[in-house]
């Protein structure tokens, strides 16, 4: 029987980049050295069997740096919690900072001698998983540094972008994202802007992934309504199993299966557990629970993953990337076949991306 650590797992979401930009000061952190602070890194990927993923670039605001992800806090009484949105972020700044994390970026690449790849094409993408060279979708989370004038999204295109989120869960030129609040609906402020329409278009003309995991029910119909791609929620789970603002209803998994789209399901144990505690000691069988949920509703082809990794706070029972056999083991123990978990791992990516890349 083939080893499950020989499917590669391409993951939808991380925010590497971000913490390896912080580390940078303290030098305390590289990509290519196993650590015990966060979750990926290359020697970690290799045994977990990450192929590769949607590398986000972040930018925070200035004000304050933030802690763990949202979600009821552990000791506390009650389940319902709401964290304050940070506010907007000034343009100049978010693409100073984005600028600085994508050179980073191509500075890994570099320094990786052909180990690490950033992909652009998708059969870029199906080379790299089969030859085991890392490979990393540039992705921005939250469209603050891009200018209403779309320059900036045409510039970072020829540089390697394939991949946007409109909206981080603050409010920007483009929509408005969905606030940290258990329990609250996703159905929450004003559909995309002019702008956020046109940003749409421009995505769709260029061929960048349009991601919607962070964007209120509002803004998604509206990409449901004006972009020709497959919709996208690149680490998002389902709301009736866990009543958080980040997601997803029946109604919008409906839409991403009619659009021939994709889930990749959080890893993040708020967005996972009915009661929306952030408690790490949380089972494994959580994420297998929204992915067969996913399954049952919309089909195989409409599931995948997307961590979170090192940006929100894992199961202990995963841990890290490193960990990943483990979920593997327990979607084979749930019934899951070889050909089922290729396509969960990767092979729905794949599909998606050939649709949605040029
Ligand atoms: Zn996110």
């Amino acid at each position: 029987m083939t080893n499950t650590t020989t499917i590669p797992i391409l993951d939808g979401h991380n925010d590497t980049l971000l913490q390896l930009h912080r580390a940078k000061s303290e030098g305390n952190r590289s990509f290519f050295a196993k650590s015990e602070t966060g979750h990926i890194d290359l020697p970690r990927a290799r045994e977990g069997g990450l192929g590769g993923g949607f590398f986000a670039i972040f930018t925070p605001n200035k004000e304050k740096k933030p802690g763990r992800m949202p979600g009821a806090d552990p000791a506390g009484a009650d389940t319902a919690y709401e964290v304050p949105l940070p506010l907007p972020l000034d343009q100049d700044y978010a693409q100073q900072f984005t600028i600085a994390v994508a050179a980073d970026l191509f500075r890994l690449e570099a320094e990786a001698e052909g180990q690490v790849k950033v992909v652009r094409t998708a059969s870029e993408l199906a080379t790299y998983l089969d030859q085991g060279i890392f490979a990393i979708i540039f992705h921005i989370e939250g469209a603050e540094a891009i200018d209403p004038d779309l320059d900036t999204l045409y510039v970072l295109y020829q540089a390697g972008l394939r991949s946007l989120g409109i909206v981080w869960s603050r409010p920007n030129a483009f929509g408005h994202g969905v606030p940290f609040k258990f329990p609250q609906s996703p159905d929450i402020g004003p559909g995309l802007t002019d702008a956020g329409r046109g940003l749409v278009r421009a995505c769709n003309q260029l061929g960048i992934l349009i991601d919607l995991s962070h964007l209120n029910e509002p803004g998604f119909w509206d990409v449901a309504k004006y972009s020709n791609a497959p919709l996208v929620a690149t680490h998002s789970g389902v709301y009736n199993l866990c009543a958080s603002a980040r997601n997803l209803t029946d109604k919008q998994l409906d839409a991403i299966k009619d659009s021939e789209g994709i889930v990749g399901v959080n890893f993040h144990v708020g967005f996972l557990r009915e009661d929306g505690r952030l408690e790490a000691d949380t089972p494994l069988t959580e994420i297998v629970r929204h992915i067969n949920y996913i399954v049952d509703r919309i089909g195989l082809d409409h599931v995948a993953l997307g961590s979170d990794f090192d940006g929100a706070t894992m199961p202990n029972e995963l841990g890290d990337a490193a960990g990943l056999p483990r979920l593997m083991a327990a979607l084979r123990d749930h019934g899951y076949d070889e050909a089922a978990l290729r396509k969960i791992a990767y092979d729905n990516w794949l599909r998606v991306l050939q649709k949605t890349w040029k």
